[in-house]
């Protein structure tokens, strides 16, 4: 566990983290990704155990009561994601490195409990263009991509709690970048 860095990717929903990371795996197909578990619906063609773990209420409930989290977090006022300990026990159990992709609720929690993981702020060029993501990505209805824009607002506004900060002007550029923050370049 202690040579394994734990790699904390956050930035507001729209950014494009998850392109970001796929762009990143491409390049370098041994970085290990933690699947997040969520309490939403898989979106058409997410698959349970590859994207996310789907869980029922109920079942992460019982995963918070069990301490089974190192951070879990309600995301835009309405389902549940966390980051279980098993998930990122699995690969530093094998001397690996792990990158997580977390909300900045999260990622604060992070902070407090294991501060010694390095934290990234993937940022869009400005806020507009973060607009256009959101709506260009055609899954959520008008309410959804307000409620996501006024999350994302308070995540910008947070960029200067960390210390390391990418600017998404084109995914495989950010990935780079990333690639090279986290010595794998
Ligand atoms: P989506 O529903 O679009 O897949 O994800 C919505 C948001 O949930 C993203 O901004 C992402 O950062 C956040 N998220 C995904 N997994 C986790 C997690 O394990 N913990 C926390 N706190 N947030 C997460």
């Amino acid at each position: 566990m202690a040579n394994s860095q734990l790699y904390v990717l956050v930035g507001p929903s729209g950014v494009g983290k998850g392109t970001v990371l796929k762009a990143l795996r491409k390049a370098y197909p041994h970085l290990q990704v933690a699947i997040s578990a969520t309490t939403r619906q898989p979106r058409p063609g997410e698959t349970d155990g590859i994207d996310y773990h789907f869980l029922s209420d109920a079942r992460f409930e019982e995963l918070i009561a069990q301490d089974g989290f190192l951070e879990w977090a309600t995301v835009h006022g309405k389902a549940r994601y966390g980051t279980l300990r098993s998930e990122i026990n699995r690969h530093f159990a094998l001397g690996r490195d792990v990158i997580l992709e977390i909300d900045l609720a999260g990622a604060r929690q992070i902070r407090q409990s294991y501060p010694q993981a390095c934290f990234i702020f993937l940022s869009p060029p400005n806020e507009h263009v973060l607009e256009e993501r959101l709506r260009g990505r055609g899954t959520e209805d008008e309410a959804e991509v307000a409620r996501r824009l006024e999350t994302a607002k308070t995540e910008l506004a947070a960029a200067g709690e960390f210390e390391h900060i990418v600017i998404n002007n084109q995914p495989e550029q950010a990935a780079r970048e990333l690639a090279a923050l986290m010595g794998i370049a």
